[in-house]
């Protein structure tokens, strides 16, 4: 039975509502009233049901199709203006116990390089990463309670946020780690994480158990549980995502949907972030093993729709996805990117040669330097933001779900924007990414349409340029 207050996953994500929302969906797809009845309500800024938005993603009507995609470009200025949010992520270990068959870390795989980073080669990794200009980490490491216990990760958020090198600092370090305790998740919070990530992979349980055959992660429901006990621990910041290619896609959008509408409804606080990654290319895994991968088209038009089904998540992508599709998807609602991005195991202080075992989880399709992609954002028209300020200010859970809500995020995020690019600007930007960026602070500046915000804002980054570090809304 279908119930969105369940606490059991089966009946949260019923196999049964989403087989009904499809059908329902192939049933309406050119009943062009509803559609404009639902794309009417998108319009209004109130998001759209799991069955609402599946009908969206079956309609193959052009012009309709169109109207989506103005829709999400809409709402995204909304929301989030035109700041985007860089990150990177730290691979601390690709040791893992399980088995899961789309990713190089399974556990039989004996010709991967395993490593394992100590705190000495944190402090590498992340001098580095702060050279680069990164003030947002998100950590990861495979499932294995004797080589990655919580005791390990916890140690290595604490060395994480204690660096400061020159004037870099790690000011957010989100988490994605395997589905744990409550007690393990307070301890994550207590640690001062950021958002808590895990990717569900596949809603359909079937699929879910047959691509994890083996080790605790093969538990469909203690995986699919897991945002409910982090809420419980309290980690009020949660981030969903499913690995498109396992399965259906339209089964996977509105499975997403659902766990999206199952938070908000027991807890009060949807996701905080979506990522969208696709199946890639990595060491032992071949991506067209996989036969539900998704052509371009069909993934901008996820986007754009999980964009205006859920107007106040976040939406990420990751350098999976080559430059061109970065392109196409970020004006369609993707609000976060991660740059640069070594997703081997010490990658970042030490580049693995080439002729040597990877320890890399898949391959990275953009590859360009940090430099290289806030100067493409700028040029894009985009304002690329290294701000971390929510969480520092308890902006987190429902509170910054209400701000998301009613369009005033954008208050804090545009200046906060500004103040973050002009420290990377002052000290790690390359001379023509200066010049670009310095001219786009002072159009932007005058954008701010409070007065005093904008005063403080202008005294913020004139205090920047004399030194002073660490500025927030
Ligand atoms: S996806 Fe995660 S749990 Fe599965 S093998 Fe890879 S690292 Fe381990
Ligand atoms: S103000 Fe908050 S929501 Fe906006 S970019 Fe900063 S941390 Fe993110």
């Amino acid at each position: 039975m279908y119930q969105a207050t369940s606490m059991k996953a089966e009946e949260f994500i019923s196999d049964e509502e989403i087989r009904e929302t499809l059908a329902y969906a192939d049933a309406n797809k050119d009943n062009l009233a509803l559609i404009d009845r639902i794309l009417k309500k998108a319009g209004e800024r109130r998001g759209l049901s799991h069955r609402e938005a599946s009908v969206l993603l079956a309609c193959e009507i052009p012009e309709k199709i169109n109207e989506m995609y103005e829709l999400a470009k809409q709402i995204k200025q909304d929301f989030y203006g035109n700041r985007i949010v860089l990150f990177a992520p730290l691979y601390l270990s690709n040791y893992c116990v399980n088995g899961c068959v789309y990713c190089p870390y399974h556990l039989k795989n004996k010709h991967i390089a395993r490593k394992k980073l100590t705190q000495e080669d944190i402090v590498r990794e992340v001098t580095a990463l702060q050279d680069m200009g990164h003030k947002r980490l998100a950590i990861e490491a495979g499932e294995d309670p004797v080589n990655n216990p919580i005791e390990y990760i916890l140690e290595c958020i604490r060395t994480i946020y204690s660096i400061k090198h020159k004037n870099g600092a790690i000011r957010r370090v989100n988490v994605n780690i395997a589905a744990t305790t409550v007690e393990n998740y307070r301890k994550l919070k207590e640690a001062g994480i950021g958002t808590y990530i895990l990717f569900q992979e596949t809603y359909h349980k079937e699929s879910y158990e047959k691509l994890h055959p083996t080790g605790p992660k093969h538990d469909y429901a203690y995986h699919t549980e897991a945002m409910d006990r982090a809420m419980e621990g309290g980690i009020d910041d949660v981030g969903l995502g499913v690995l498109f290619g396992l399965e259906l896609y339209r089964y996977e959008f509105a499975g997403l949907l659902m766990h999206a509408e199952h938070l908000e409804a027991v807890h009060g606080v949807g996701p905080h972030t979506i990522s969208v990654p696709r199946i890639k290319h990595a060491d032992d895994i071949d991506p067209s093993a996989f036969d539900n991968s998704i052509d371009d088209d069909t993934f901008a038009k996820l986007c754009a729709l999980i964009r205006i089904s859920v107007p106040y998540t976040g939406m990420i992508i990751s350098t999976r996805e080559s430059q061109a599709v970065r392109e196409k998807v970020l004006p369609l609602g993707v609000s976060q990117i991660s740059g640069a991005s070594k997703t081997s195991v010490g990658g970042y202080a030490d580049p693995e040669p080439e002729d040597e075992a990877t320890s890399a989880q898949f391959d990275v399709s953009d590859q360009r330097t940090l430099d290289e992609v806030v100067n493409w954002l700028m040029k894009m028209g985009y304002i690329p933001s290294f701000c971390t300020a929510c969480y520092r200010e308890g902006r987190t859970g429902d509170r910054f779900m209400s701000l998301c809500k009613n369009m005033q995020i954008l208050n804090c995020c545009h200046p906060n924007a500004l103040m973050t690019l002009k420290e990377y600007l002052e000290d790690y930007a390359g001379e023509e990414t200066k010049e670009i960026g310095m001219e786009l602070i002072e159009r932007e500046l005058s954008n701010i349409p409070n007065p005093k915000v904008k005063q403080t804002a202008a005294d913020y980054i004139h205090d920047i340029a004399e030194g002073k570090r660490d500025f927030r809304f």
